[in-house]
């Protein structure tokens, strides 16, 4: 039954189902979860179908949500923040082509749509995806965040080179209003030596420990200041070296602990970021390719039931070429070498210009095409002399590209933290709805080398991505997902 004062939002979508429930706080839904199991013996497939049903429980009010980016004074942070205050604010700027008006471009959640069912005349009926379920407007975030660098926001803006002279020059001000970023745990061994000449404006001490209470209480602070009720944390800092897991030093929830407090070398900025958010029950999540998700913090977040996410965006270079490489394999032509050649001219191009830090980006980058070819068929293609290449000359603004992957990122991140889930049985009501895993693989889509939840398999390929999110969000108001049959189409 559907509760008649349940809708609040004039614009939400009113699904009549018996799967779907509405009250004042949730929209609860059953899904069926199809798969099958496969048994492979003697070369027969024997397939068997599989069925189990969840309900997921989404909590309807979206609370007041922050975004505290560490590396905020950087292209993205600073990029994001000038966008945000441009669309808040609604500030129009002239170019040389005319009057342009902010929008969230670029944003999946925000600009793109899908297709909910067809209306009486057979049309399809689509909706952004941002209308499935309550989520967070981005010109709602507080912003905040921390830099090694002191230059105020407005200042950063400038300094970022990334947004038109005349859109800087009238969001300055809502710039300025922000300040400087808070002090940030600068540790000079894990970036670039050429970052030095920017970090003015760091922590006192070596005390690994009073670093991660200092975070902790910076989260606190901008918690208690703009009454939130979450805060995402994410680290668009520059990309730091890898952290050598070392058993006894960062394999565990407790070793890690212990490591701080002994302020061991090989706890990196980013791992006590992110530790500083779990202990703070904040989501973190990590846009940049190094491995601050060492396995002591994956247990940690375990353990605190916190929500993680990364690695590393997926913007220019990595989505293209995974959708090329995914696209071949399905018309069943095999690539045979993938070669690329990435200029960067940003800030952080400039510290990947260091071997450890390039070091991470070689590594996040190296296996975004694996699980799209293990799909092939393993047909005669090697050796076939008639070979094609494609060549693509792409030019982008990294910031510009990046930037709305941080929003959808924390977006989501913040929605995913008010939906549950139980098991369908014989003894349903008996069961709590629980949180859904800590690791939000459901990110994947914006991320190029996606964390999973451990001894499961990485998806990189961006359809099946998309398909998982749409698929769940949908779900999560009692919708099948799009087949793309269009039976009706097809029969008498
Ligand atoms: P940027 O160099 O302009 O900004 C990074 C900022 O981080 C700088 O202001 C720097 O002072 C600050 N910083 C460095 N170490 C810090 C620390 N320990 N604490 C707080 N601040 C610190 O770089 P960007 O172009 O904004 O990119 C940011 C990150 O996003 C990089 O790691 C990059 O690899 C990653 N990334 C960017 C893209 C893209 O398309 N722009 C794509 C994938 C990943």
């Amino acid at each position: 039954t559907i509760h008649p004062t349940a809708l609040r939002r004039p614009n939400a979508i009113l699904v009549q189902s018996v799967n779907t429930r509405y009250t004042q706080d949730h929209i609860t839904a059953t899904f069926h979860n199809r798969g099958a199991t496969v048994d492979v013996s003697h070369g027969q497939f024997t397939v068997t179908p599989t069925i189990q049903s969840y309900e997921f429980q989404t909590q309807r009010t979206v609370g007041k949500t922050g975004l505290m980016m560490i590396g905020v004074g950087g292209n993205n942070g600073s990029t994001l923040c000038a966008t945000i205050l441009a669309n808040r604010h609604n500030i129009t700027w002239h170019t040389k082509s005319g009057i342009q008006h902010p929008n969230y471009i670029g944003s999946v959640l925000r600009a793109s749509t899908v297709r909910i069912g067809t209306d009486g005349t057979g049309k399809d009926v689509h909706v952004p995806i941002s209308d499935i379920l309550p989520m967070v407007h981005p010109n709602d975030l507080a912003l905040g965040g921390w830099d090694i660098s002191g230059v105020s926001m407005d200042k950063a803006m400038e300094r970022a080179k990334v947004l038109d002279y005349d859109l800087q020059r009238q969001v300055a001000p809502h710039m300025a209003l922000l300040g400087k970023p808070l002090p940030s745990i600068y540790y000079p061994d894990f970036i670039a030596a050429n970052q030095e000449a920017r970090a003015d404006n760091v922590i006192a001490g070596t005390d690994k420990q009073a670093h991660l209470e200092h975070i902790r209480a910076d989260i606190r602070k901008f918690r208690e200041d703009n009454s939130l009720d979450r805060c995402v944390v994410f680290w668009t800092a520059n990309t730091e070296r890898y952290s050598n897991i070392i058993p006894g030093v960062n394999d565990t929830a407790d070793n890690l602990l212990a490591a701080i407090k002994e302020s061991h070398s090989e706890v990196s900025p980013s791992t006590l970021f992110a530790v500083a958010a779990i202990l703070e029950g904040e989501p973190f999540v990590n846009g940049a390719p190094q491995n601050t998700f060492v396995p002591g913090v994956i247990e940690l977040a375990e353990r605190h039931q916190s929500f993680i996410g990364g690695d590393d965006l997926k913007s220019g270079q990595t989505k293209l070429k995974s959708v090329l490489a995914e696209f071949l394999v399905n018309a069943g032509i095999k690539p045979l070498s993938i070669a690329s050649y990435n200029h960067l001219g940003n800030n952080d191009g400039h510290n990947l210009s260091a071997e450890p830090q390039f070091k991470s980006k070689e590594i996040s980058k190296s296996s975004v095409v694996d699980d799209m070819a293990k799909g092939e068929h393993p047909g005669p293609h090697r050796g076939d002399q008639n070979t094609s290449t494609i060549n693509i000359f792409n030019e982008c603004e990294d910031s510009l590209l990046a930037t709305p992957l941080i929003l959808d990122l924390a977006i989501l991140t913040e929605l995913l933290t008010r939906i549950k889930y139980r098991k369908v049985s014989a003894e349903i009501h008996k069961q709590e709805f629980a949180p859904l895993y800590p690791v939000l693989s459901l990110l994947s889509y914006m991320l190029k080398a996606p964390l999973v939840k451990p001894g499961t398999e990485v998806v990189n390929s961006l359809n099946r991505q998309r398909n998982a999110l749409e698929t769940f969000l949908k779900a999560c108001i009692g919708l099948e997902s799009n087949t793309d049959l269009l039976l009706e189409t097809r029969i008498w």
